[in-house]
C-alpha cells in the first residue's frame, strides 16, 4: 500500500492523551512558526481515549481551520497507536511527529523540514536532547537501558533520541509495512534503516497537565524494546544451563572420587538446599522470559487491529 502524495509539503502528527488545555497554545505556537513560510501543512491531531475534553479542544481548532483532521479513538491505545493513525490518515512528502505538551517546540520542525530540504541525502531527522533535564535516577537507568539494548539487539539504538521526527513519505510507507501490535517505534526507526541524521533540541517544560509516564511503565516500555527487538534473553538460558552441567559433572566425578577411593560420605545437607532453590528459581525466571515470548506471539497471532476510530473531523 503505496499513499500519493498531494501538495501538502508537512503532515504533523500530533497524539494527545489529556492535553485540553495544550491544544490552544501548541496550535498557536504552530500558527506563529509558519507564517509567511510559504509551507503547506496539515496538522493531525489524534484523540487518544482523554479523560478529558481534549477532543472539543481538537474540534475547536478543526472548525476555523481546513488544514486540521481531529481523530477519536474509541479508548486509550497508547502514543505507538496513535503516531501509526496518524502515518495512516497523513498525505504530505515529509511527516512530522510532535508531541501536545508543547515540550518539543514547532520552530523545529521547521528546522529539520529545511534541513531536509537543503540536505536531500538524509531520510529521517531525529531531535535528540543536548542537554536531558530529568532526574540522575532515571538518567541512569536510561543509559543502562540504551547500553543492555545496543548489546543484545541486532539494530542500533541512538542514545538520546526522542520521538521527535521528521520524515520522508518513503519512510512513512515503510513504518506503515509494520503492523504488529506491540509498538516500539524507536526500535521501527532503527530497523527499518535509512539515512538519519541527528539534531539536538532543547526540551521545554510541560504547559499544563502531567507526565503519563510512571517508573514502572518506563520499565515496561524498555522491556518491550528489548524483547521486540531481541531474542537474546532466549539464549541465556540455555548458555547458562550449559556452564552448570559442565560445573555439575565436574563435581560428580569429585564427589564419586572421593565416596569410592577416598571413602567420605560427603554430607551436603545445606549445599543441596542452596541448589535446589537456586536451580529452582532459576528455572522459574527463564519459563517466565519464554512466557513473555509466548504471550506477544498469541496477542500477534489474533492480529487485532492498531487502534480504532470511533470519530474522524474535518472541516
Ligand atoms: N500520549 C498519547 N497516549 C498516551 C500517552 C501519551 O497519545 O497513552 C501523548 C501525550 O499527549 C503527548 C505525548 O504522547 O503528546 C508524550 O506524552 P508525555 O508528555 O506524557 O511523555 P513525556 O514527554 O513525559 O515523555
Ligand atoms: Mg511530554
Amino acid at each position: 500500500m503505496q499513499k500519493e502524495t498531494n501538495d501538502i509539503d508537512i503532515s504533523i502528527i500530533i497524539p494527545c492523551y489529556n492535553e485540553e488545555q495544550n491544544i490552544p497554545l501548541l496550535f498557536e505556537e504552530c500558527q506563529k512558526t509558519f507564517d509567511k513560510q510559504n509551507i503547506n501543512i496539515e496538522y493531525i491531531f489524534i484523540n487518544d481515549g482523554s479523560k478529558d475534553h481534549t477532543f472539543d479542544a481538537i474540534k475547536n481548532i478543526v472548525l476555523k481551520n481546513n488544514n486540521v483532521i481531529g481523530l477519536n479513538f474509541s479508548k486509550n491505545f497508547g502514543k505507538e497507536s496513535a503516531i501509526y493513525a496518524g502515518l495512516n490518515k497523513s498525505l504530505g512528502k515529509y511527516i512530522a511527529i510532535m508531541d501536545a505538551d508543547l515540550q518539543q517546540h514547532p520552530k523545529y520542525v521547521l528546522k529539520m523540514f529545511n534541513y531536509i530540504i537543503d540536505n536531500p541525502e538524509y531520510d529521517i531527522i531525529t531531535c535528540y536532547q543536548a542537554i536531558r533535564k530529568e532526574g540522575k535516577v532515571i538518567s541512569f537507568f536510561k543509559k543502562l537501558f540504551y547500553k543492555l539494548i545496543n548489546k543484545i539487539s541486532e539494530i542500533e539504538f541512538y542514545e538520546n533520541a526522542s520521538d521527535f521526527r521528521l520524515f520522508s513519505r518513503q519512510v512513512a510507507n515503510s513504518l506503515l509495512e509494520l503492523k504488529e501490535y506491540y509498538r516500539f517505534s524507536k526500535g521501527f526507526f532503527s530497523w527499518i534503516g535509512y539515512n538519519n541524521y541527528y539534531m539536538p533540541y532543547e526540551v521545554e517544560e510541560r504547559k499544563f497537565g502531567k507526565s503519563s509516564w510512571s517508573f514502572i511503565s518506563l520499565i515496561k516500555y524498555a522491556l518491550d524494546g528489548i524483547i521486540g527487538f531481541s531474542i537474546s534473553p532466549l539464549k541465556i538460558s540455555t548458555y547458562i544451563g550449559f556452564i552448570a552441567f559442565v560445573i555439575s559433572i565436574i563435581y560428580m566425578i569429585i564427589v564419586l572420587i572421593q565416596k569410592i577411593f577416598i571413602g567420605i560420605d560427603v554430607d551436603g545437607y545445606a549445599t543441596i538446599v542452596c541448589l535446589i532453590l537456586m536451580f529452582g528459581s532459576l528455572q522459574m525466571i527463564f519459563i517466565g522470559i519464554i512466557g513473555e515470548y509466548l504471550g506477544r506471539v498469541y496477542i500477534e497471532t489474533k492480529k487485532r487491529p492498531i487502534y480504532i476510530i470511533k470519530e474522524e473531523v474535518k472541516r
